[in-house]
């Protein structure tokens, strides 16, 4: 072993301290509170800038099989998997003005997706598509959730721009009533959830917000009338504005090089530097495409879900950033167990060498920092000092260029954030930087309450909330379904799984949806209900496993990967999943299928 450590061209105990000291400065007591909740007088900051305003319809009081909430992949996914499965009355519901959920809503200039495009679009082969470039664009994305909602006859049904009030459950007529901000009253038999993990925008809450006299918009609501231009970039009108972004995080990374480009002056504020990689986009190559053979798609996006799983595969198919530590993990392995070293499959051994293959990965992206950023002490402070997955990781060859322009300046607010904000603009260590705009990369909601973040509540048997039956946390079977709420799915992180390719999370538990329902009308029963024994059991698996991997993301650095820094407490993305991983959640969920037993469920 010592050997191993000589021949390292770093130190691990002093990278150790540097990320924990880089974490403790970035803890703060109130975590999640220290955001403000975008309604009341922020209310502005999550109306729809895309829609001509003043749409009117009549209110619907019909009835159909399946009431979809959401239509972004996640309710497309749902409706086409239950369309396949015999089910014809499908409509889906969304605020929106069309399909797209989070791509609807993100048309940030640059707006891309950082997972392969080959993976992340879903129905690909359902529908024929190829994307253009390994990395999909938020208008081709967009363009894709459109030709889900045409190839399924989507469209027809859809209810948009349309806000849901409340859902309840008619024990005497089995259906549930779904009353919405159109004044409809429509019922169905099935409602499937799928409002989005992100969903809703938060905003910091930062002394003097109210104050601003400028111009203010979060990135999920992006005002193109002010900027000028569109997600392609183009942000003409900003070429007179003094712009402040805050935030950067994922989705800064992927505006700021549009907003280097355009105004006057950009001042990017800073709390935790983002680990940037390389983008390395590229058209699809044609030929390529000619050699795809039937169920192409599905093989590689388990290929690579297994890879990032953190199991090695015996070769891998989207080689890019996300899969690079394993690849190294998994190459250093194999040498060693061609070298008669069993040793190396030990799991305590194993998990060494991934945080070394980690600490070789976020050196790399230190690295390319100083190689690209020509003020030094700029690029210190865009470097970031923490395992790679403790935030998430940003893949993109213009951002670092982007602080060699002379109209932009990094503030580097030292992990503790932006002071406040005044009428002028905001305020950081005692320097107040004026500007004309304020721009929000702050995020979305995550560990509030699921009814707060969707908007509406849940009633179901005996006129219980699921806020109220939630209140001491999640209590599902599968993540899928809870008891007392009857012939409701919920698609997304609600106690199942999570990986970086959220589409193919999405088409299993659609795929789980449908297969339900479909046994249920086979087996000739009108309701479908989580018995108090199944919610149980599952609830004491997720106890028993979801703090598999609590030690990482404690040492991690605030985010809402883990709580903001508070893992553990039942706020953090992880803390409500199946701890063993997705794949694992994915063969659980197939064998419970194949055992056709639906233990766990009652038929009526
Ligand atoms: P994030 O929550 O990732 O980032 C929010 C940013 O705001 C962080 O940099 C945070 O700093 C910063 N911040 C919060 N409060 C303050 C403050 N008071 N002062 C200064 N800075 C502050 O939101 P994003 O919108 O960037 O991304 C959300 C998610 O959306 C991503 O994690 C990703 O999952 C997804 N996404 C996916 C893309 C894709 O390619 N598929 C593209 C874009 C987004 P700190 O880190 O210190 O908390």
């Amino acid at each position: 072993m010592n050997a191993v450590l000589d021949s390292l061209d770093f130190d691990p105990d002093a990278l150790r301290a540097r990320y924990r000291a880089e974490r403790d400065r970035r803890l703060r007591a109130d975590g999640n509170d220290q955001y403000v909740e975008v309604a009341a007088d922020f209310a502005r900051y999550i109306d729809d800038p895309y829609v001509d305003p003043g749409f009117t319809r009549s209110p619907l009081t019909d009835s159909v099989d399946v009431v979809v909430v959401g239509g972004g992949f996640g309710g497309l996914i749902a409706a086409a998997r239950l369309r396949e499965a015999g089910v014809q009355d499908i409509r889906i519901i969304e605020k929106g003005g069309d399909f797209g959920g989070t791509w609807y809503w993100n048309r940030y200039p640059g707006a891309q997706c950082d997972i392969e495009a080959y993976i992340y679009l879903p129905l690909l082969e359902e529908t024929n598509f190829v994307p253009k470039e390994k990395y999909s664009y938020a208008k081709e994305i967009r363009e894709h959730a459109a030709r889900i909602g045409e190839h399924y006859d989507l469209y027809s049904k859809a209810c948009f721009q349309t806000e849901i009030r409340e859902i309840r459950w008619l024990e005497d007529e089995n259906r549930w009533l779904i009353t919405t901000n159109r004044d409809d009253a429509m019922k169905a038999r099935y409602v499937v959830m799928s409002s989005g993990p992100l969903n809703r925008p938060k905003l910091p809450g930062l002394p003097g917000i109210a104050e601003f006299k400028g111009h203010s918009f979060h990135t999920s609501r992006w005002d193109y009338a002010y900027t000028g231009g569109s997600s392609e970039g183009g942000l003409t009108n900003l070429a007179d504005k003094r712009v402040a972004i805050i935030g950067t995080g994922a989705t800064a990374i992927q505006c700021v090089p549009h907003l280097g480009q355009h105004a006057k002056h950009l001042y990017v504020f800073q709390r935790t530097p983002s680990s940037v990689d390389l983008r390395g986009n590229r058209p699809t190559d044609p030929e390529w495409v000619k050699t795809l053979t039937p169920g192409w798609q599905k093989r590689r996006m388990r290929n690579f879900n297994t890879l990032v799983s953190g199991l090695p595969q015996d070769e891998d198919l989207v080689q890019d950033g996300w899969t690079d530590i394993i690849r190294n993990l998994g190459a250093g392995v194999a040498a060693r167990l061609a070298a008669g070293d069993a040793s190396a499959l030990d799991p305590h051994e194993l998990a060494r060498q991934m945080e070394l293959s980690d600490f070789r990965k976020m050196n790399q992206i230190r690295a390319r920092v100083d190689e690209t950023v020509t003020d030094a002490a700029t690029a210190e402070a865009l470097k970031p000092w923490y395992r790679q997955f403790c935030k998430r990781p940003t893949f993109n060859d213009d951002y670092l260029p982007t602080f060699n322009r002379p109209n932009v300046t990094l503030v580097d607010t030292l992990g503790r954030g932006v002071d406040r904000v005044t009428e002028k603009g905001l305020v950081f260590d005692g320097v107040e930087y004026e500007v004309d705009c304020i721009i929000f990369a702050t995020g979305f909601e995550v560990g509030t309450a699921y009814t707060r973040r969707a908007g509406f509540e849940i009633v179901g048997k005996g006129g219980r909330k699921l806020s109220d039956h939630w209140r001491d946390g999640m209590r599902t079977l599968h993540g899928l379904s809870a008891a007392g709420f009857p012939n409701c799915f919920h698609l997304g992180i609600t106690q199942n799984t999570l990986t970086p390719n959220f589409p193919h999370m999405l088409d299993e538990q659609a795929t789980h949806v449908a297969h339900v329902v479909r046994e249920t009308d086979l087996r000739q029963a009108q309701v479908v209900e989580v018995t108090a024994e199944g919610e149980a059991g599952w609830l004491q698996t997720i106890r028993d496993t979801a703090l598999n991997n609590l030690a990482f993301r404690q040492d991690c650095t605030p985010g809402y990967y883990n709580g903001e820094g508070h893992a553990g407490e039942g706020k953090g993305l992880f803390d409500n999943l199946y701890g063993p991983g997705s794949d694992a959640f994915f063969a659980l969920a197939r064998k419970w299928r194949d055992e056709g037993e639906l233990k766990g469920l009652e038929l009526r």
